[in-house]
């Protein structure tokens, strides 16, 4: 059996297991490469669990094309969330648009208001959630384990392609035909918000260019809490 073949498996059944022993348990879908290998899984082996997406308002439209890809790819309708527009005003209002390049404070107050709090609402009720993380994807992941205890959600949370390499994402959507973002092949291997994103020289950290003016400690948007801990928030996703 390959390593990818291997991989696969594993990762297929710790699904499997989510969906026997966590239900109801929700997939969060930042619709980039890692996420789009979790989506094939899910779909194509007919798991009861649910996927969504954060619809911060802020997105590429290559990323939004990816809804209507998978709809067409998969038939599935993945569900958005969106941000409370009362707060998303009032911040806009009292800060201005782009307020979060001024201080990590006002970039984490943007996300709490258009990630944080939609993931809040997104994962409401259920028992697990799962993320496309990998260890290998920044200095702030390189200890991320496949099962961890989130005390902040009050829930289980699984990282089924913690050991997966980034050669292994791309081996699997090629391999298979899977649908990804455009912005993968013009440089960019992780992809968040438009203004918070940019493209990455070839050899750079894959989540160089994300929030690119912060130092790396700071470069987590607070949908990974860690020890049910806000402050020592080490992952990031989206
Ligand atoms: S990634 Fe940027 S635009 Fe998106 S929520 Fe965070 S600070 Fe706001």
């Amino acid at each position: 059996m390959s390593d990818l073949h291997h991989r696969v498996e594993e990762s297929r059944a710790i699904l499997e297991r989510i969906a026997r022993d966590f239900s109801p348990a929700v997939f969060a879908s930042s619709l980039a490469a890692e996420d789009m290998v979790l989506t094939d899984l899910i779909l194509k082996n007919r798991l009861p669990i649910a996927i969504f997406s954060l619809e911060t308002g802020r997105l590429h439209a290559e990323t939004l094309a990816m809804l209507d890809k998978v709809k067409e790819v998969y038939g599935y309708e993945i569900a958005l969330y969106r941000p409370q527009a009362e707060a998303v005003q009032a911040y806009v209002e009292q800060n201005g648009l782009n307020a979060f390049y001024d201080s990590v404070e006002m970039r984490k107050e943007c996300c709490r208001i258009r990630k944080v709090e939609p993931l809040g609402r997104a994962l409401s009720g259920n028992k697990a959630w799962i993320t496309g993380q990998r260890r290998s994807q920044s200095s702030t992941r390189a200890e991320l384990a496949v099962q961890e205890d989130d005390a902040a959600h009050g829930m289980q949370k699984f990282n089924p392609l913690a050991d997966w390499s980034e050669q292994d994402i791309w081996d699997y959507l090629r391999g298979n035909g899977v649908p990804y973002n455009a912005l993968h092949d013009r440089g960019y291997p992780s992809i968040g918000c438009e203004p918070c994103t940019r493209a990455v020289q070839p050899g750079e950290d894959v989540r160089a260019g994300r929030w690119w003016w912060e130092n790396p400690e700071s470069k987590e948007c607070g949908l990974h809490v860690v020890d049910g801990k806000l402050i020592r928030i080490k992952s990031v996703a989206a």
